[in-house]
């Protein structure tokens, strides 16, 4: 059964669909195994991305971007991701983390200067809210922004950038007031051509190696009070409503991990033959089969689910937090599954780099940690359930 069959979609939507699978299929598909290989950034894909309106899909025209909704962006990532998970990261950064947030919580000043640029595909976001010491708890962040006039003073490492060593402008969550914790967080616009700007050792990762990450160190960085994004202490509270919307990106980017797997493990267990029958005639490789696709159906039902849910929340203000979560845990676990699944499908093979069933293995697990790991997806799920604060 097709997703579309469960899940039917206007012509608007499918469009938008085939696009992004023409271009992942034409330009991304023959270089994903290079690009993973050298760890280089892919630019030149990136751009055309851009220039294609897939790196602003949610953002109004007049800011450079697309003017779609949250359910043809989560469908023209899945697409994406079902070629490359690494050209996803980056696009997905953009979108949700980056052009998001400032839509959201930025000025009009903010926005023309900012989102337009990263929309169109001419420049590159980043978002960083991790630090050495601190990940999940965001609390305990030790760099440092100190208001002098109508300039802030920042100091501080940040880690796991993900586009670090190229964004050319970043959203940065710094502490202002270290006594409230993360109340005294604070959100920042930086360009990474001024002084105080610099871009630290670049991260040897898994998986996801052409979505170039590194930390990214602030000397003494002047930030005027104009690139202050929303009040002092509403960092938080921005970084979390921001990664909301990232997590239904990265449920997106798990199913079209998982689709990937999948489809070349149905294929291999037709092709492929031992004692005397197709491997796929076998129990136990048919049951595989079928549990990763029952996986994947139910996980596609909760991303676009998760996305009808944002998009409501542009109407009614409602958040959709439980959604996202629910929507990232289940289908970054299900990435995992069908990728560990495909690569014993195929024995050996599923082994070598001839084939990219093991990079899907080694991009697959990044979708459980980053932009909260599937424990803190559980703790926001139960928090929820519960009524805990
Ligand atoms: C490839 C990559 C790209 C990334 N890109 C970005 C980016 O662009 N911007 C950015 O800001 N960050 C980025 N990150 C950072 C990422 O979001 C963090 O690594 C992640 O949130 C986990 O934080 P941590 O690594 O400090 O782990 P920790 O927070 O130290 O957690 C370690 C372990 O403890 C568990 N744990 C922690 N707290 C609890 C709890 N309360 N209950 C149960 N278990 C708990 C975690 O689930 C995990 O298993 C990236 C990371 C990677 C690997």
């Amino acid at each position: 059964m097709a997703g579309s069959e469960l899940f039917p979609l206007s012509e608007e939507h499918e469009s938008i669909r085939q696009a992004a699978r023409n271009f992942a299929q034409k330009e991304i598909a023959p270089l994903a195994a290079e690009f993973d290989e050298s760890g280089e950034f892919p630019i030149k894909t990136i751009m055309k991305m851009g220039e294609l309106g897939f790196m602003g899909i949610e953002v109004p025209e007049e800011y450079g971007g697309a003017g779609m909704d949250t359910l043809a962006y989560v469908l023209a990532l899945e697409e994406i991701c079902k070629v490359d998970a690494a050209h996803g990261t980056i696009m997905s950064v953009n979108n949700s983390l980056f052009c998001n947030g400032i839509m959201k919580f930025g000025s009009e000043a903010q926005k023309q200067k900012y989102v337009l640029p990263v929309a169109s595909g001419k420049a590159v976001g980043a978002y960083s809210l991790t630090e050495p010491m601190s990940g999940s708890d965001a609390g305990t962040m030790r760099s440092r922004a100190i208001r002098q006039g109508d300039d802030y003073i920042l100091n501080g490492r940040k880690s796991w950038v993900t586009s670090g060593p190229v964004a050319d402008y970043l959203v940065l969550f710094t502490m202002t007031d270290p006594e409230k914790k993360h109340r005294g967080i604070t959100a920042f616009l930086r360009n990474s051509d001024k002084s105080g700007f610099v871009r630290g050792k670049k991260e040897p990762k898994l998986g996801i190696r052409a979505s170039a990450t590194s930390e990214i160190l602030f000397e003494d960085y002047h930030c005027p009070i104009e690139d202050r994004l929303g009040e002092e202490g509403e960092g938080f509270k921005i970084a979390m409503a921001v990664l909301d919307a990232g997590r239904i990106g990265i449920a997106a980017q798990a199913l079209g991990i998982a689709e990937a797997a999948y489809e070349a493990s149905v294929a291999y267990a037709k092709e492929r033959e031992a004692f005397g029958s197709k491997i796929g005639e076998f129990q136990g490789i048919s049951f595989k089969i079928a549990d990763m696709k029952t996986r994947i159906e139910a996980s596609r039902l909760l991303v676009y689910n998760a996305a009808l849910a944002k998009e409501r929340g542009k109407k009614t203000g409602e958040r959709f937090t439980q959604e996202a979560a629910m929507a990232k845990l289940f289908a970054s676990e299900t990435a995992m599954f069908a990728a560990h699944t495909a690569v014993q499908i195929h024995g050996g093979i599923g082994y070598s780099k001839e084939l990219p069933v093991e990079r899907y293995f080694r991009d697959a697990k990044i979708t459980e940690i980053y932009e909260g790991t599937s424990e803190i997806q559980r703790l926001v799920i139960s928090r929820t359930e519960l009524g805990i604060r």
